[in-house]
């Protein structure tokens, strides 16, 4: 007898493929049974739901089932246009049906056979043609062929019939081998399928249900073992023995300030204080809406640091950003004595030679850089605390590879997405949180609008107002995906802007110039050197170009709630009144809907709540800047509720056993989960 397949067998292990199309299968990241079985369809097509020819009335896609009346005509239209039509019908009417450059499909279509056949339909009355749809043989029992058939991810030389050719030898594969992680206790009490049932239904489901209850099932599933494992490594944390810093150290620091800490400020610098006066290593997120004023609060921590005697690491995600912070905290730290060092990657040798001494001797009592803090070139004398601003960019790997170049020293993280407090204990399930939910004093509200296309002349001339004036604009355009023809790209855009305003300097930035290219770019901006700057979205961490007071965005409904707050942050920090303007409001009414709640409020946590509610948490999860592992099924999950559970059973699972010693193949999973999200985040 044939040996079953095995889930680590590769993919040549499937019917039809061979080792050139496991070469393109690498694309998807697919190499194993494994990988397939873990790539999930990212849709559905319902053929189940059946319509009688009569009431095939629009211009849609139907399933109807029919028998063929005429037999497939076959043409040739020209050199490499084939044309195959046939005519069916059922009870209530015929329909046509072409095929293009697909003769074997028509070919195997019998005369006077019943089919069911899915696909477009266009044209109306008796021109109405269904366009190569899918056929399959309605069996001789009568019984409806009708399924759901699922919707791969495809790359280039991969089809569809090629992905369920591996999914299916993968789920083969699964019968023997794919023991449940859960414990039974708890899919009793939600009501969760069994786990190799899951991954059936959600490559083969026969109805809808199916696949909301693998969906359930398998969201459960994900968010419980990052809970575990987040858990896990808070406990751990707080096994270590930290270095107690003395408080006193801050009253310097605040008697120094230029201004005063608001009260949200003074509250996150007191927990800060008191975590690392505990004796336990600090593990704290610092929330807070742009412009909030969280690098006052990191620099309390460098201060708290130096006066007790130690280094402090700020880790910036840009150069620029980083070269920001620098200037920042040496206004607030020169007073004290405290010195500051900058230590980025394109810094000159000799330069770099120099920082780096300084840090290893400990005459650099605070060092701000780069990614580049993280190397292994860079050795501190005495690092007691580290800083890592707008945390979504680093891994959680990252992080423990600067903390690694201390023993055990008191992290903060800063972020500025505001996340709703279900999203966030979930999250940043490892860190404790501070929120500043404050705006310092003093400042200009941004007039926001949403705007439709019959706007575009206006909005132009009101750019070149506001510059006439003095002031400079963003123009942000989302990232256009391969095959997406209805959307500018930024370059496109810059050119028209270009032309339309020739008296104006524009400037373009996007994701695939060189850092030093944008960063350039971006220094030039903040220096007056250019009028506009259109963008993607690179420009939505936290640059400060305080004479900047009008931000555009392109095609604003492509964005989540969340993210064009953050980029109306990039406006309005200077004493210049702010105005943001949101194009895409001409979408339909859920866009405009949306595009109305910016111009509402100001209140990132406010806006936050409502992207959840509209949208799910699937743009929180999804957008993989969160350091977090990767998750296949959670960016899909709609329902809060569950998601609350699965993280309230994984704190009770494990204040229970917290080595889950008795949960073997849990554990084995929560490791698995977490090894493979810290090979991703250095690659
Ligand atoms: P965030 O990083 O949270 O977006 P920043 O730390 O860059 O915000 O602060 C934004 C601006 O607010 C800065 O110009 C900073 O000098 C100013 N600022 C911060 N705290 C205060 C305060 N308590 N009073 C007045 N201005 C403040
Ligand atoms: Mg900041």
């Amino acid at each position: 007898m044939r040996k079953l397949p095995a889930l680590s067998d590769f993919i040549t292990a499937a019917k039809g493929v061979g080792p050139k199309k496991a070469g393109l299968f690498q694309k998807l990241h697919i190499r194993t049974l494994r990988d397939a079985l873990l790539t999930y369809p990212r849709d559905y097509e319902d053929r189940t739901k059946i319509t009688p020819i009569s009431g095939v009335t629009a211009e849609d896609k139907y399933c109807v089932r029919a028998v063929v009346g005429t037999a497939p005509a076959f043409r040739r239209i020209r050199r490499g246009l084939d044309l195959t039509k046939l005519t069916v019908f059922d009870e209530t009417g015929t329909l046509n049906i072409t095929y293009f450059n697909n003769k074997y499909a028509a070919a195997t279509l019998r005369e006077g056979q019943e089919y069911l056949f899915c696909g477009r339909v266009t044209g109306t009355g008796r021109a109405r043609t269904m366009v190569s749809p899918a056929a399959d043989p309605v069996p001789a029992s009568g019984e409806s062929p009708g399924r759901i058939v699922p919707i791969y991810p495809l790359s280039s030389g991969i089809s569809q019939r090629d992905m369920l050719h591996v999914t299916e030898a993968a789920l083969a594969a699964v019968a023997g081998d794919w023991p449940d992680p859960l414990p039974q206790l708890l899919r009793a009490k939600y009501r969760l399928i069994d786990s190799a049932d899951a991954l059936a239904a959600i490559h083969r489901p026969k109805t809808q249900q199916d696949v909301e209850d693998a969906r359930r099932r398998m969201i459960f599933e994900e968010l419980f073992l990052l809970c575990c494992g987040l858990q896990q490594l808070k406990e751990r944390r707080r096994a270590d023995n930290g270095i107690p810093f003395e408080a006193d150290g801050l009253r310097a620091f605040l008697s120094v300030l230029p201004f005063a800490p608001t009260g949200a400020q003074r509250r996150a610098i007191d927990e800060i204080a008191a975590d690392c006066a505990s004796g336990r290593p600090m593990n704290r997120l610092l929330q807070g809406d742009v412009g909030s004023g969280k690098t006052l609060v990191a620099a309390a921590l460098c201060a708290l640091a130096a006066a007790n005697g130690y280094q402090a690491a700020f880790m910036a995600p840009t150069e620029i950003l980083a070269a920001q912070h620098a200037e920042t905290l040496v206004k607030m730290l020169a007073p004290l004595n405290i010195t500051v060092t900058l230590l980025t990657g394109s810094m000159g040798a000799a330069q770099k030679r120099q920082a780096l001494s300084r840090i290893e001797s400990g005459q650099a009592q605070v060092v701000i850089g780069t990614h580049a803090l993280i190397q292994q070139s860079v050795t501190f004398h005495r690092l007691g605390a580290v800083v890592a601003d707008e945390q979504h960019r680093f891994g959680v790997a990252q992080r423990a590879a600067l903390a690694a170049k201390g023993q055990t020293p008191h992290t903060l993280v800063m972020s500025a997405t505001p996340i709703p407090r279900t999203l966030a204990l979930i999250m940043y399930g490892d860190l404790d949180v501070s929120v500043l939910d404050e705006l310092p004093p003093g400042r200009t509200p941004i007039e926001t609008y949403a705007v439709g296309e019959h706007m575009r002349a206006r909005i132009t001339k009101f750019i070149d107002k506001q510059i006439a004036a003095g002031g400079q604009a963003y123009v942000v355009c989302p990232l256009v995906e391969e095959g997406e023809t209805n959307l500018k790209s930024a370059e496109q855009h810059a050119r028209d802007l270009q032309k339309a305003l020739p008296h104006r300097r524009v400037a373009v930035l996007h994701g695939r110039m060189k850092n030093a290219d944008k960063d350039q770019t971006m220094r030039d901006f903040a220096a007056g050197a250019y009028d506009i700057l259109v963008a993607t979205t690179v420009i939505e961490v936290g640059v400060d170009v305080p004479n900047a007071n009008l931000m555009v965005v392109e095609d604003a409904d492509r964005f989540g709630l969340s993210q064009l707050h953050q980029l109306r942050g990039r406006v309005g920090r200077g004493t210049r009144q702010s105005y943001c303007v949101f194009f895409g409001a001409d979408k339909g009414q859920p866009a405009r809907e949306r595009l109305k709640i910016l111009c509402q409020t100001a209140d990132g946590f406010e806006i936050a709540r409502s992207d959840l509610a509209l949208r799910g948490p699937g743009d929180f999860f999804g957008r993989r800047q969160h350091g977090l592992p990767a998750l296949h099924v959670a960016d899909l999950a709609g329902d809060l509720t569950l998601m609350q559970h699965a993280r309230e059973e994984a704190e009770a699972l494990l204040a229970e056993d917290p080595a889950l010693a008795a949960y073997p193949l849990l554990r084995d999973r929560v490791e698995h989960m977490f090894a493979a999200s810290e090979d991703e985040a250095f690659n």
